[in-house]
C-alpha cells in the first residue's frame, strides 16, 4: 500500500473542509477554567419521563429494527404534534420519516432533490452543515447574505438577485442558527411568493420551532401554496433537550418522502427502536417541561442582549433559538482574532462569525444555553476584554 493515503481518497472527501466550530473548540478543550458559550445545545437534561419510557422500552425487550420510516405510533404522534402546534396536516403512513437527528433529514432531503449542477440557495450566516451537504449531494450551494440592519432577515430582493436558471431550492432556517432571527408569518408569505413565482422547493429547517420567544412560530408548510413545495425538517434535539438521542424527523408531500425513504433505508435502516419510545413520550407528556425551558432561555436571552449592548457590542434581539450574534466591529478585530484573543486572555469561548459564512465576519456567536452564573461571569470577562480594546463604554 502506498504511504500517500490521499490517492485512495475521493475528491469529494478531500475537498470537504472540517467544521470551523470544531477546530476552534479543540483549542479551548486543552485549557482550564474556560467558560464556553460555544456549544449549540441545551444545558438541560432530557425530561425524566422520556428517559424512563426509554428504559422501560429496553426492559421490555424492544431491541429490534422498526419500520424504515420509524414506528407508526411515533409517526402518528409527530403528525398530531405538527397538526396541533403548527396547523399542518401530514399522513403518518407515507408523509413522515423518523431520522437520525435533523442532520440526517437535511442530508436525505438534499440528496433526493439535487442533481449535479443544481444550485441551492443558503441563507447566511447559516448552520455549518448546509453547504457541505448540498456539495455532497452533487449540487452547488449559493450563499445569500443577510445583514443586521433588518435583523438578519432575508429579503425578497436578495433572493431574487441570487436566483438563476439552475436554482432548484432554498434552505431557510427560522429561528436561525447562528443569528437567532425568527421570521414572522408575514416574512414567510413574502418569501413564499418569490419561491412560487420561480417554482422552487424549500427545505425548511424548523429545529428551533419550540424556542421562539416573541411571536408565535409559523411553519413554512402552513403558508398558502407552500405545503406542496416544502420539506419540513424538525427534531427533538433542541426544544426537548435531546441532542444525544440523535432523533429528528421530516415531513413532506408523499412523493418526496417515498424517494427520501429509499436513501434513508439504504444508509440508516431506521432510528434506534427504544429511543423512538422515548420520543413518543416526549411528544405526549413534556408540554410543561418544554415551556419551562423556553421561559428560562427567554430570560437569559433578555439578560445577555442587554448586557452585550451595555458593554459596547451591538446586538439585535433575536426572536428564537439560544444564540446571540453581536457585532465586534467596534473592537477593530476580525471575528477569528476576537475569539482567539478572548479565549487566551479571558478564557471565554465563543464562535467566530465567519464560521457561518462570509457575511458572519465582524460578529461572534454566543450560546446562552448555560447557567445564569456562568453567563454573568462570561460577560464580565468580555467587558474587561472589550474595555482593554476600546475603553469603557459610557451609557
Ligand atoms: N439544524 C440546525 C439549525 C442546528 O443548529 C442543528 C444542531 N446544531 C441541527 C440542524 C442538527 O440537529 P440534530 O441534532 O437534530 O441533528
Amino acid at each position: 500500500m502506498s504511504n500517500d493515503i490521499s490517492k485512495y481518497l475521493s475528491n469529494t472527501a478531500r475537498e470537504l473542509k472540517p467544521s470551523a466550530i470544531r477546530k476552534f473548540f479543540d483549542l479551548a478543550a486543552g485549557m482550564e477554567g474556560v467558560i464556553s458559550l460555544g456549544v449549540g445545545e441545551p444545558d438541560f437534561i432530557t425530561p425524566w419521563n422520556v428517559r424512563e419510557a426509554t428504559i422501560l422500552s429496553i426492559e421490555q425487550g424492544f431491541t429490534s429494527y422498526t419500520a424504515n420510516a420509524g414506528l407508526l405510533e411515533l409517526r402518528e404522534e409527530i403528525a398530531a404534534y405538527l397538526q396541533r402546534g403548527f396547523n399542518v396536516e401530514y399522513n403518518p403512513v407515507n408523509q413522515i420519516i423518523v431520522t437520525v437527528g435533523a442532520s440526517e433529514a437535511i442530508d436525505i432531503a438534499f440528496r433526493a432533490i439535487v442533481n449535479p449542477g443544481d444550485e441551492v440557495l443558503i441563507v447566511e450566516p447559516s448552520f455549518v452543515s448546509y453547504a457541505p451537504l448540498v456539495a455532497l449531494a452533487g449540487g452547488t450551494p449559493i450563499p445569500v447574505s443577510t445583514s443586521p440592519e433588518n435583523g438578519f432577515k432575508i429579503t425578497v430582493e436578495q433572493i431574487e438577485a441570487a436566483i438563476t436558471e439552475k436554482t432548484k431550492a432554498i434552505l431557510i432556517c427560522s429561528p436561525n442558527n447562528p443569528t437567532g432571527t425568527a421570521l414572522t408569518r408575514e416574512d414567510l408569505k413574502e418569501i413564499a411568493a418569490t419561491i412560487i413565482k420561480h417554482d422552487l422547493i424549500v427545505v425548511s429547517d424548523e429545529i428551533y420551532a419550540e424556542l421562539t420567544y416573541d411571536e408565535e412560530f409559523t411553519s413554512f408548510a402552513a403558508i398558502e401554496g407552500m405545503y406542496e413545495r416544502t420539506i419540513l425538517i424538525n427534531g427533538f434535539s433542541k426544544g426537548f433537550a435531546m441532542t444525544g438521542w440523535r432523533l429528528g424527523f421530516l415531513a413532506a408531500p408523499a412523493e418526496f418522502v417515498g424517494h427520501m425513504l429509499k436513501i434513508h433505508q439504504y444508509t440508516t435502516m431506521c432510528a434506534p427502536h427504544m429511543l423512538q419510545h422515548g420520543a413518543i413520550e416526549a411528544l405526549r407528556n413534556t408540554y410543561h417541561e418544554v415551556e419551562a425551558m423556553r421561559n428560562s432561555y427567554r430570560r437569559r436571552r433578555n439578560y445577555v442582549v442587554d448586557t452585550l449592548n451595555n458593554i459596547g457590542l451591538d446586538c439585535h434581539t433575536p426572536g428564537g433559538a439560544f444564540y446571540v450574534f453581536p457585532s465586534i466591529k467596534a473592537t477593530g478585530l476580525s471575528s477569528e482574532l476576537f475569539a482567539e484573543e478572548l479565549l487566551i486572555e479571558e478564557k471565554v469561548a465563543v464562535v467566530p462569525g465567519n464560521a457561518f459564512g462570509e457575511s458572519g465576519e465582524g460578529y461572534i456567536r454566543c450560546s446562552y444555553a448555560t447557567s445564569m452564573e456562568q453567563l454573568q461571569e462570561a460577560l464580565k470577562r468580555m467587558q474587561q476584554f472589550v474595555e482593554r480594546r476600546v475603553g469603557a463604554v459610557v451609557k
